[in-house]
C-alpha cells in the first residue's frame, strides 16, 4: 500500500515522498483516514511506529483546508490562535513534533508553527504566541502559564492532540491538561496517543473525547 489512497493533499504527499517514505506504517494506515474523517481517536502505538506523522499529516490537511478562511480573517484584521494544539510530555518530544510539522509541512505555504515548553525563557514564546499561528506544540505546564496571563489564545483550536498521554499523567500533568481542555472549544477533534488506556488515562479519554475510535497497533 502507498500513501496515495489515504486522502492526503498533493502538497503533503510531496513532503512525505521527499522524506523517503514509500508506504504508511500500520498506525499511519489506520489513523490517517480516521482522523481525516474527523473522528476522535484513542491510539495505542509505541515510539518508532511512525505515530508522529499519523497525527501531523491530518493536522496539516486541516491547515490547508482552512487557508481560504485565514485569508478572509486576516483581511478583517482578526488575529487568531492556533487551529491545532499538540500537548507532549517533554521538551524533547515537543521539539521532535515541531520538526516533523516543519518537515511534512514544507509545501504548506506560510505554515506557522510555535513550540512552547518549560525550562526556557518566556520572551521568544510570547512573541510567537502574539502572531497568527497554525500549529502550537506545548508541554502542559508552560502552556497553562501562558493561558493564565492571556498570552495564549485557544479559542480557535479545531484539533487537540495528546501525545504520550500516559507519560503526561505519570508526570503529574492531569490538572494542567484538564484546565487547558476547558479553555478549548467543545466542538473540536481530539486524538489521544498512549501506550495504555487503562486507569486514569482511560478516564481522561472518556472526558476529552466523543465516540472515539480505538486503534491498537
Ligand atoms: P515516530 O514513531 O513518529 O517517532 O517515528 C519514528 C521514525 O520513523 C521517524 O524517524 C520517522 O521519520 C520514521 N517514519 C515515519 N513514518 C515512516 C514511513 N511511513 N516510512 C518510513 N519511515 C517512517
Amino acid at each position: 500500500m502507498t500513501f496515495a489512497p489515504l486522502g492526503l493533499a498533493p502538497a503533503i504527499l510531496q513532503a512525505v515522498e521527499a522524506a523517503g517514505y514509500t508506504e504508511p506504517t500500520p498506525v499511519q494506515a489506520r489513523a490517517i483516514p480516521a482522523a481525516l474523517e474527523g473522528h476522535d481517536l484513542m491510539v495505542s502505538s509505541s515510539t518508532g511506529s511512525g505515530k508522529t506523522a499519523s497525527f501531523v499529516l491530518p493536522a496539516l490537511e486541516r491547515i490547508l483546508a482552512a487557508r481560504g478562511d485565514n485569508t478572509k480573517r486576516r483581511a478583517k484584521g482578526v488575529v487568531h490562535g492556533p487551529r491545532i494544539l499538540v500537548l507532549a510530555p517533554t521538551r524533547e518530544l515537543a521539539i521532535q513534533v515541531s520538526r516533523s510539522c516543519i518537515t511534512y509541512g514544507r509545501h504548506v505555504q506560510g505554515l506557522r508553527v510555535a513550540t512552547v515548553v518549560g525550562g526556557v525563557p518566556y520572551g521568544a514564546q510570547l512573541k510567537a504566541l502574539r502572531g497568527p499561528l497554525d500549529v502550537l506544540i506545548a508541554t502542559p505546564g508552560r502552556l497553562l502559564d501562558h493561558l493564565g496571563t492571556g498570552a495564549a489564545v485557544l479559542d480557535h483550536v479545531e484539533m487537540l492532540v495528546l501525545d504520550e498521554a500516559d507519560r503526561m499523567l505519570d508526570m503529574g500533568f492531569i490538572d494542567d491538561i484538564t484546565a487547558i481542555a476547558e479553555a478549548l472549544p467543545e466542538q473540536r477533534q481530539t486524538v489521544m496517543y498512549s501506550a495504555t488506556f487503562a486507569g486514569h488515562v482511560g478516564g481522561l479519554a472518556q472526558r476529552l473525547t466523543r465516540e472515539p475510535q480505538r486503534i491498537d497497533v
